[in-house]
């Protein structure tokens, strides 16, 4: 990792769509991190003129205080200044994705750019994306499914190289360990999780602030609009140990739907017992000059229950085997339609 930042003049670090706190946790760590390799005068790292986190759309309002985010640039809103800094790069590093495809537009940009390439992430690779490993499409490869999150691998990078966790980085990576482990309430078994905690708490991180800062500031509407998706949307498949929730565009916009609004609420069903899986369809108004809605599916699941199959088959996703997602073009009902006609075949019951 050292030798390919030691012979970088720009980098540029990409996180996936519809970034979490992980993606931003990661991408910003690795910014920090960098930055301070450059400012302590290292000869090694005198090279260096820029770094940039570019990630494909908005983030959602609860990570603005994260140090660094003002200074990450969003795709969709300045598509050409990103597009040069891309094409000019000759490092780029992606974390917390491993498929060109999670980042849209800017995958075939990637794909167009020759430069070295660093893969940081935790997500299990399907076929198609081996294949571009196999190609020798990355430089260097940190994919540790095991990991409970891609800031867990950037602390092992970090630390391996001997260098300091600053408050910041700590900041960043303690968010990302935080809501990748639903508050360290999955994928939180190892021991060796809490001694990272322990030398993050140690550099600085405020714990119950970044806490507060990610999941008590909501807007009301916010609130609401989870109470009726709750109370209204909620449909429950007892034979199967399966619930659904669905809005419509219309609907999100009756609570003035702001990116991020529903994150977590697909996991809601899964507090009622004897609810093992959990799918949410979320539409999203066309795009202009396309017909079709896009249906984004959440899917969630308890123990040694699969859905990433399920997600990669019928809805052109796929994931974590608990946590995955997918896509459908066309409406609510169609979406619904296939939902209740495949899952049978995917449901461990
Ligand atoms: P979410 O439901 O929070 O949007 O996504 C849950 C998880 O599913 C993400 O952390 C990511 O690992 C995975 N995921 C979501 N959408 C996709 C997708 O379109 N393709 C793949 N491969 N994984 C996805
Ligand atoms: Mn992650």
């Amino acid at each position: 990792m050292k030798e390919l930042i030691e012979q970088a003049k720009h980098i540029v670090i990409f996180t996936h769509m519809a970034p979490d706190g992980d993606a931003m946790g990661s991408s910003l760590a690795l910014k920090h991190w960098i930055s301070n390799l450059r400012n302590t005068g290292i000869p090694e790292y005198r090279n260096i003129e820029s770094i940039h986190v570019i990630v494909p759309n908005a983030f959602p309002a609860f990570f603005n205080w994260m140090p660094g985010s003002a200074q990450i640039l969003i795709y969709e809103k300045e598509p050409q200044r990103c597009n040069t800094l891309i094409s000019e790069a000759d490092l780029i590093i992606c974390t917390d994705f491993n498929d060109p495809k999670r980042i849209g537009p800017m995958g075939d940009k990637m794909l167009a750019n020759p430069c070295k390439k660093i893969l940081i992430d935790h997500h299990i690779m399907d076929e198609r994306v081996r294949g571009l490993v196999d190609e020798g499409f990355w430089s260097e490869i940190h994919s540790h499914p095991e990991a409970s999150s891609s800031c867990e691998i950037v602390y092992e990078l970090i630390t391996n190289d001997g260098l300091r966790i600053t408050n910041e980085i700590a900041t960043c990576i303690y968010t990302g360990l935080m809501t990748d482990t639903g508050n360290f309430s999955y994928n939180s078994t190892r021991a060796e999780l809490y001694d990272i905690i322990a030398s993050l708490l140690r550099a600085g991180a405020k714990k119950d602030e970044i806490y507060n800062a990610v999941f008590n500031q909501y807007s009301t509407d916010r609130i609401r609009l989870t109470g009726y998706a709750l109370y209204r949307k909620m449909r429950i498949y007892p034979e199967y140990h399966l619930a659904l929730i669905t809005l419509s565009a219309d609907e999100l916009e009756r609570y003035h739907y702001q990116i991020g609004d529903t994150e977590g609420l697909v996991n809601m069903p899964l507090q009622i017992a004897d609810v093992f899986y959990s799918v949410y369809m979320r539409e999203e108004r066309p795009k202009p000059g396309t017909p079709k809605a896009r249906i984004r599916i959440s899917f969630r699941s308890q123990g040694d229950r699969p859905v990433n199959i399920w997600a990669s088959e019928i809805f052109h996703g796929g994931g974590h085997m608990n946590a995955s997602g997918g896509e459908l073009f066309g409406t609510l009902e169609q979406a619904v339609a296939l939902f209740e006609k495949s899952f049978k075949n995917y449901l461990k019951i």
